[in-house]
């Protein structure tokens, strides 16, 4: 399968994993805890049709390898940008900096990048600060979705992981169209 144009950094907490399923031991870690509905479809069926996948997370490593072990997705990542890694938590640009340099990625594939996530400062803030494009999925009613400011606006929107499937596809035929 040749590699799609089109480049996903994906937040995991309520994006892919649900968060209130979390079972965390002393330390802050989690031990487990299950995947939003689709979610981890979604995502198998992303990297086998050839997208490059970035985690762009805050938190702890170990609970990020934890969460991906326990549900089959630790395979799927060419990166994991782990903000107990990077030493800031998103929307500090050098999360997404960090997720560039994995790929090998420089300033005219800024295009190329989506950033998925739930939270408006985190994520859509900090893709929108970046440079880059941003995806909210709204499936989790933990956090508000107002925007505090412009930047928190998300280029995209979607409720189910599985719409992100169609979205990516969409995306990358328009790239693979202007690139030809
Ligand atoms: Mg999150």
């Amino acid at each position: 399968m040749a590699e799609k144009r089109l480049v996903i950094f994906t937040d995991i907490g309520d994006t892919i994993i649900d968060e209130g399923t979390e079972v965390r031991e002393t330390g802050d870690v989690v031990v487990r805890a299950d995947c939003i509905p689709g979610a981890r479809e979604t995502t198998l069926r992303l990297y086998e049709a050839g997208y490059p996948i970035v985690m762009v997370a805050d938190g702890l490593v170990k609970s990020f390898h934890n969460l991906m072990e326990l549900n089959g997705l630790d395979h799927v990542f060419s990166g994991w940008v782990i903000s107990e890694a990077v030493g800031e938590d998103k929307p500090s640009p050098k999360m997404f900096a960090a997720a560039m340099e994995v790929l090998g990625l420089t300033e005219k594939d800024k295009r190329r990048i989506i950033m998925i996530g739930n939270n408006v400062v985190r994520d859509m803030r900090g893709a929108s600060r970046f440079g880059i494009r941003s995806v909210l999925l709204d499936w989790s009613s933990r956090r508000p979705f107002d925007p505090e400011i412009p930047e928190d606006v998300p280029t995209y929107r979607i409720h189910t992981p599985e719409e992100l499937f169609d979205l990516a596809e969409k995306l990358n035929a328009e790239l693979e169209a202007e690139d030809a």
